[in-house]
């Protein structure tokens, strides 16, 4: 029986993955890319403040060597699928996603936006806050579905501001009756699209609606490629199910959207040895682009987690928000009972909360090293 390792003493956000393997990779090297991006700005003579950000990442690849943004090969694989104008958006993104955090800059807009289509879901996975009975006891409010209204006012507020959003925090977000009707809403408008699913819900009419909306990046969470470790760790969850699934989207992708930008990763959470990421190779192999494990993040129970003793400020504030399905904006989905929550989006636009009082008082806390004095920063391990 797999159990829960000892958490790490700190989670690095910035270098989740233990580690990610693409499928059949194939050699790119955007370098030439990248030196006539720069040319081509320097041409432009005076730049604008986004101008200048992606001269600086340009700046920066272009190095040989301390360079503070390099591009990871699932991040080229991303980049190889885009045209040059789009590559300008991408890094504009992808600068301010990594370099952003660690030299805590902001600006008007968080370089990743989370939405959350529901807070629900139908599995129980060991290292999951959906086995917290305070947080999907009904009763409790945390539960709920985003209406269309709130989902279609962030996405207003983001087009043309944020390039990265990933639909999924709290819950399963094909569990959404309305979620193909989501992404037709969301299609064209962003660069870095990303989902995160179990699988399990997959049917044709989504496969379908992911790929035409563009989604950059559909992430199938699955821990184990066998049983009964998968559904000892995907509790509820069925394996068979899943790889059918995740067939069903690989044979769609391969016959009616054959120059799809949409690249494909099954991704588990690394909890157990008995876990194998060869053995998750060789079954899911042709069935997708990329294969990892990622991190064990304690989270299952942030609020039982003893008080510890880090200082180093968490990356979260400078790189991300989440919009929850009721609308509040929050830092992170460690804090899955919003507790940090900056406001309301369906009261205020994202920005501004996101250089608000309560996110700016926050962020100053972290810098100053006192994180020790914010619950329940002070019991996590994420910086
Ligand atoms: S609880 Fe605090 S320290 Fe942990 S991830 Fe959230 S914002 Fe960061």
């Amino acid at each position: 029986m797999a159990t829960t390792p000892t958490p790490p003493s700190v989670y690095e956000k910035s270098n989740s993955f233990v580690e990610i393997r693409r499928t059949h990779p194939e050699r790119e090297n955007v370098r030439g890319r990248i030196e006539a991006l720069a040319q081509r700005l320097d041409a432009r003579g005076s730049l604008s403040d986004r101008d200048e950000i992606v001269r600086e990442a340009c700046t920066e690849l272009l190095k040989d060597a301390d360079s503070r943004f390099a591009l990871r090969d699932f991040v080229v694989e991303e980049i190889r699928k885009l045209d040059d104008a789009e590559l300008e958006r991408y890094l504009h993104y992808r600068f301010r996603y990594e370099v952003f955090p660690p030299e805590f800059r902001v600006d008007g807009y968080p370089p990743l936006l989370q939405i959350e289509p529901t807070s629900i879901c139908n599995y129980r996975c060991i290292f999951c806050y959906q086995t917290d009975t305070a947080f999907t006891t009904p009763k409790h409010g945390h539960m709920g579905l985003m209406p269309m209204d709130l989902f279609k006012k962030v996405v207003d507020e983001a087009e043309g501001k944020v390039e990265a959003i990933t639909l999924a925090s709290r819950g399963e977000p094909t569990l959404h009756k309305q979620f193909a009707e989501m992404l037709d809403y969301l299609g064209g408008k962003f660069l870095a699209v990303k989902i995160n699913t179990n699988a399990s819900k997959l049917t044709d009419e989504l496969c379908h609606a992911i790929l035409r909306s563009g989604v950059q990046t559909l992430v199938f969470s699955a821990d184990a490629a066998t049983e009964p470790l998968y559904s000892q760790l995907r509790v509820r969850g069925d394996l068979e199910t899943v790889l059918t699934n995740v067939k069903r989207f690989h044979d769609i992708r391969e016959r009616d959207y054959p120059d799809a930008r949409t690249i494909t990763r099954v991704s588990g959470v690394k909890v157990s040895e008995e876990q194998d990421l060869d053995q998750m190779d060789s079954v899911w192999h042709d069935l997708v682009d990329q294969v990892a494990f990622v991190k064990y993040n304690p989270w299952e129970n942030t609020y039982l987690m003893p008080e510890n003793e880090i200082e180093t400020p968490c990356s979260e504030y400078w790189r991300r928000t989440f919009v929850l399905w009721d609308g509040a904006v929050n830092p992170c989905d460690t804090d899955y009972m919003a507790t940090l929550a900056a406001g309301n989006a369906n009261e205020a636009s994202v920005s501004e909360l996101w250089r608000g009082t309560r996110y700016e008082g926050l962020r100053k806390l972290h810098q100053a090293r006192q994180r020790r004095g914010v619950s329940p920063c002070n019991r996590c391990t994420v910086v």
